[in-house]
């Protein structure tokens, strides 16, 4: 009984990986390829998918399958893993109305095309009212999908499954208090960036570099693709078809490069989670958190560490002599890691990055805990700013106004990006536990060793485990922002002699 149960419910599960696919490749084929004269066409077919999708996604005889599997003890700890996750995706789907799904997707739909134009005008009070409608939706979906202790939860709970807020303060609480007084003394003594970061560097002469590094690092491209986005991004295909982007920009080497190095660790994982689980709940990745620790490992604890960087300016100046033949790797170290107190986030250096979001983070959980309003909200952002970063901004549009996740609806969102620095630190700091110290591989470019710890250690554990436990698994004690400040101290303090 339970295998012809479970056959079918499996059969359903690769029907939705297969809608995911298409529409995944839409959305890939949007962002990197597709004339721009194909823009509401293709929004309607990836209107019907949707639809489709969400359609399958609720079907009450899918919704019966789960509660027949849930308790049936003949199933594996894999596939009972499968089952779970499966009844928390469909109980989510289907306890929110219809009504609210569509109010939601179209206050969105506008929210974000109206944030579009008021961002460059610096004008909150024309994004205000679009703003207030999607806090509201937000507040009714938390409502009717539910929470452990409070509305945030919800939201928190759609990026990071089972992660709470009270949870979420409290890492970064620990974490602000051993941030601010390091960044205070790094940047005494920080001084401008050096100046030979700008210049000019062939674009086709960056491309076949990227190209070649990606490879290095172990993307294989044979099951992938390199291509050119405005907004860097990596997505799964399907099995035998991850594809990431990097973007190119004449006067300006490092961007591509750094992106580059960020999307491959994307893409590693990706191209490491087990094909035979693909279609499968328990084959997807863990959560947001999760990916963003690989790609920030990557760029950071490895693509930013003294040794690798000697190993890559080495191999930069045999396509960019003319530009960075003078450079030494002392000089070129100091330069991709040069820190300073800026306004906007995605500018924001290794360093200071994380102020950055713990300001989001309390300033979206103020408001779902009712103490905030919309309209206060560009006021207490320069607050907010001032109080962590140590700069007033001069409008909203280098305020409150620049980044899209909360007109996109996305509230929740923004913790994820710190934790994910605050996995990879820790995680990164086991890998040399286990293997010894990795300077010397780093020294010669090499990363095999890396990526075979993190195959075995997280990618092929794919989705067995919510996050918070996968850590704890991996790590062999509880997760905390330790090694990552203990990182930044070693790092930042030699760096800068402070
Ligand atoms: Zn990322």
């Amino acid at each position: 009984m339970g295998n012809a149960k479970w056959e079918q419910f499996a059969a359903r599960m690769r029907e939705l990986t297969d809608l995911g696919r298409a529409l995944s490749l839409l959305s890939w084929d949007q962002s990197v390829v597709m004339p721009g004269k194909a823009a509401a066409s293709r929004a309607r077919a990836t209107a019907t998918l949707d639809s489709l999708t969400h359609s399958k996604a609720t079907d009450p005889g899918l919704g019966d399958l789960i509660d027949d599997l849930i308790d049936d003890p003949s199933l594996d700890d894999l596939r009972r893993r499968s089952v779970e996750v499966a009844k928390r995706d469909y109980d989510k789907a289907t306890k929110v109305p219809d009504d609210l799904v569509r109010a939601l997707a179209e206050a969105t739909g506008i929210g974000y095309q109206v944030w579009t134009e008021a961002r460059p005008a610096s004008d909150f009070a024309v994004f205000e009212p679009h703003l207030e409608k999607i806090v509201a939706l937000r507040k009714e979906y938390a409502d009717a999908v539910g929470y452990a202790n409070e509305r945030y939860d919800a939201l928190l709970d759609d990026y990071e499954p089972g992660l709470t807020a009270i949870e979420v303060e409290t890492v970064f609480a620990e974490l602000i208090d051993g941030l601010e007084p390091i960044v205070d003394r790094v940047l005494a003594k920080a001084g401008p960036a050096p100046a030979f970061l700008r210049g000019k560097f062939d674009v086709g002469a960056q491309e076949a570099f990227c190209q070649w590094l990606v490879g290095h690092l172990g993307f294989d491209t044979a099951g992938g693709r390199l291509d050119v986005s405005p907004h860097p991004f990596t997505i799964q295909i399907s099995a035998g078809d991850t594809r990431q982007t990097t973007r190119y920009t004449a006067d300006e080497l490092l961007s591509s490069v750094y992106a580059a190095i960020h999307e491959t660790g994307h893409a590693l994982y990706d191209q490491g989670l087990p094909e035979e689980w693909l279609d499968l709940p328990i084959g997807h990745y863990s959560s947001l958190a999760m990916h963003e620790s690989q790609s920030r490992m990557w760029e950071n604890q490895v693509g930013r560490s003294r040794e690798f960087v000697g190993f890559l300016l080495s191999k930069l100046k045999e396509r960019f002599e003319s530009s960075l033949g003078g450079v030494t790797p002392d000089e070129f170290y100091e330069g991709v890691n040069h820190p300073e107190r800026s306004l906007i986030r995605v500018e924001a250096d290794e360093l200071t990055y994380n102020l950055h979001i713990v300001l989001r983070f309390e300033l979206e959980l103020a408001m779902f805990r009712d103490e905030l309003a919309v309209a206060d909200l560009p006021e207490a952002w320069n607050k907010a700013v001032e109080q962590h970063v140590g700069l007033r901004p001069s409008d909203d549009r280098k305020g409150v106004l620049q980044d899209m996740h909360w007109s996109g609806g996305m509230q929740g969102y923004f913790p994820t990006y710190t934790l994910g620095t605050l996995y990879a630190a820790a995680f990164y700091a086991k890998a040399e536990t286990d293997l010894g110290s990795l300077e010397g591989d780093l020294k010669r470019g090499e990363t095999r060793r890396l990526l075979e710890w993190l195959r075995a250690n997280i990618h092929s554990k794919a989705n067995r485990y919510d996050t918070k436990v996968a850590a704890e698994k991996v790590l062999g004690a509880p997760f905390s922002p330790k090694p990552f400040l203990d990182y930044l101290e070693t790092k930042y303090f030699e760096l800068y002699d402070a």
